[in-house]
């Protein structure tokens, strides 16, 4: 007998599925564009445990015939492309004819369509690909798509799905995206139990469709950016630098409305921002290309996320000068001026927050030492080993706290540092680290424990924030509300802050708040942290830490300094660390101090005894 024999068509569907299909979030994408491709004015897509239980994706597109609808499920069927010409100029987002096969083989799928010009729609019902059902229905044009439990007959499949929560925000991500790519269509996400959590209207215009999905506090800090060459025409708009993220989540691009993930791209901009943005922010933009659909090949990845370039240097050229250009008109674009000061960190930002960066001129000038030498000049402080190792020595560097001593504050350095003396050795408190270290210990002692002091908003605020972000909010509500944050769920993506802990209450509440949910994303998308509560919590009380202590630039009266040397001293004294793993302190010992004059330490310095000053 032959060994190789050819496999049924449902496993060979059942393997497509394994690329096509690899989370809710994938159905999502399929059903869309093939909703899009049908031109649908309105979609509706309905979710339930993070779409593992239902989908639902209703269209009033074109709809199919009993025929079409039949043969839409087999597999390489496709009304989208007929010959290798077509295949190589694509105008329609889908165009494989296998995304409906290969959802139908992994799920429980209903299909419900109907054509404009016939009377009665079409039923369709499978079960892990094999039809159960087949006859008319009653229903509006257009088509009607469910999809439960998917992945139901794939059992090592569903071992790879993440919380529910996780898998509906990576389903907001893929409705986001077809909403940035698609303003004139009207699009609906509805949640468990009915809750709606995206309403947009259709719209002619992009900004009104960015303020409904991204949130009104980035859609007014947008700058527009526009190419219209032959080949190829740009429009966009990126976010002005205090917008910047810690991750690149807010960066959207569309090649012929198809979103795409580029990192070369995403550098091309980030690269215009020059020293607008510390190393390790990412700037927010939704930039949309227009190609000549040959310039571009499609068919390069299974889910269709990338694209290949016939020309990619020249979009790059086009996409970073069409930044700096709006960037230095929008901006006071940093210039390196000799006379300019060296001050390491910008100065507060307008809400009071201080972002540590490097200066224009410092920056520009390594990078200038870096192309002289063709070596790379590391400007990013905790990337270099350097940097790493001077850590480690000035940790190592931290005074033995096992002798209790007094601690005299002299001084404030640069409206940065604490100048201390202890014994006859100078500390160096590094303030911002001192108190975020003192702060942390205080929230993790409050969070735990039943007394907390939450200070009720007598106006609660109104905060937009991004369809994505919401879905986040959801997830850690429980989190929130144990640390006193009392968050109410507006619907659509407005909450209303209305209680905050009291150290907050100063802060600008909006910006802490969004700055909360960049590190939680963060932190649940590095491997192995999904689920990991205490993690997410140690995460967020280090983040409000940070954001309520005090700042570099913040000039202390001596006062205040003792104060916080108190506190520090309670606060934990043998860690010496912030939350982050910085020093809290350096100490220059006596006996350095006066080796480095030369000298040596002859004891507490009396005039009497050495009649003046030695040579
Ligand atoms: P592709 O989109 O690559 O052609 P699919 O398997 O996604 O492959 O869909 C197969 C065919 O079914 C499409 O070519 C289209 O003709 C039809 N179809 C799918 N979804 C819809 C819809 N929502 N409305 C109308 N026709 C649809
Ligand atoms: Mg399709």
């Amino acid at each position: 007998m032959n060994k190789i024999q050819l496999l049924p068509d449902n496993l060979i569907n059942q393997i497509a599925a394994g690329e096509v299909v690899e989370r809710p979030a994938s159905v999502v994408k399929e059903l869309l564009e093939n909703s899009i491709d049908a031109g649908a004015k309105r979609i509706i897509v309905e979710v339930q445990e993070g779409g593992m239980q239902l989908l639902k994706i209703t269209d009033d597109g074109s709809g199919m015939s009993r025929e079409d609808a039949e043969l839409s499920l087999a597999r390489h069927a496709t009304s989208k492309i007929a010959t290798i010409e077509d295949l190589q100029a694509i105008k329609t987002m889908g165009f494989r004819g296998e995304a409906l096969a290969s959802i139908a083989s992994v799920s429980r799928f209903t299909m419900r369509t109907k054509l404009a010009a016939d009377s009665a729609g079409t039923e369709i019902v499978l079960e892990g690909g094999k039809i159960l059902r087949n006859g008319p229905i009653g229903i509006p044009t257009g088509t009607e798509i469910e999809v439960r439990e998917l992945f139901f007959n794939t059992p090592a499949r569903l071992k790879f799905m993440k919380s529910a929560a996780t898998e509906y925000q990576n389903v907001v991500d893929a409705v986001v995206d077809a909403a940035l790519a698609f303003p004139e269509i009207a699009f609906k996400l509805v949640e468990n139990e009915g809750r709606i959590a995206l309403d947009l209207p259709a719209t002619a215009d992009p900004l009104v469709r960015m303020r409904g999905v991204l949130g009104k506090g980035i859609a007014e800090e947008m700058l527009e950016i526009f190419y219209g060459g032959v080949n190829l025409k740009m429009t966009g708009y990126i976010g002005k630098p205090s917008l910047s993220r810690s991750n690149r989540n807010m960066q959207f691009f569309f090649v012929n409305n198809r979103p795409i993930a580029s990192h070369v791209l995403s550098y091309a901009v980030k690269q215009a921002y020059h020293s607008l943005l510390p190393k390790e922010r990412y700037p927010v933009f939704v930039v949309k290309f227009e190609l000549e659909p040959s310039m571009v090949d499609v068919n390069c990845h299974p889910r269709k996320t990338e694209v290949k370039f016939k020309d990619e240097r020249e979009i790059y050229r086009v996409l970073n000068s069409a930044c700096a250009k709006v960037l230095e008109q929008a901006v006071i674009m940093p210039k390196f001026e000799s006379d300019t000061p060296v001050n390491y960190y910008q100065e507060k930002s307008a809400q009071g927050i201080t972002e540590v960066s490097k200066p224009a001129a410092v920056q520009e000038a390594l990078e200038f030492f870096s192309a002289m030498s063709g070596e790379k000049v590391s400007v990013g402080v905790s990337e270099s080993n350097q940097a790493a190792e001077t850590m480690e020595k000035q940790i190592a560097a931290i005074p033995d706290v096992s002798v209790e001593m007094e601690m005299t504050v002299l001084a404030q350095l640069s409206n940065a540092f604490i100048l201390c003396q202890r014994g006859e050795d100078l500390v160096i408190i590094d303030q911002h680290a001192a108190h975020e270290r003192v702060r942390y210990n205080k929230l993790m002692a409050e969070a735990e424990s039943e007394e907390k002091l939450i200070q009720p908003l007598l106006v609660p605020i109104n905060i937009e924030v991004s369809a994505q972000d919401q879905s986040i909010l959801d997830a850690n509500k429980d989190l929130l509300e144990e640390i006193g944050l009392e968050l109410e769920h507006f619907g659509g993506n407005t909450f209303s802050l209305k209680a905050v802990p009291a150290y907050l209450a100063k802060n600008n509440l909006e910006k802490v708040l969004l700055g909360m949910i960049d590190d939680l994303r963060n932190f649940e998308s590095l491997k192995g942290n999904k689920g990991d509560l205490y993690g997410r919590k140690e995460k967020v009380l280090t983040y409000l830490a940070c954001r309520s202590a005090v700042k570099f630039g913040d000039s202390l009266s001596m006062e205040e300094m003792r104060a916080l040397v108190d506190q520090l001293r309670e606060a934990d004294w043998g860690r010496s660390t912030c939350p982050h793993g910085r020093p809290t302190m350096i100490v220059l010992p006596k006996d350095e101090l006066w080796g480095r004059f030369g000298r040596k330490y002859t004891g507490f310095f009396e005039k009497e005894k050495f009649g003046g000053v030695n040579c």
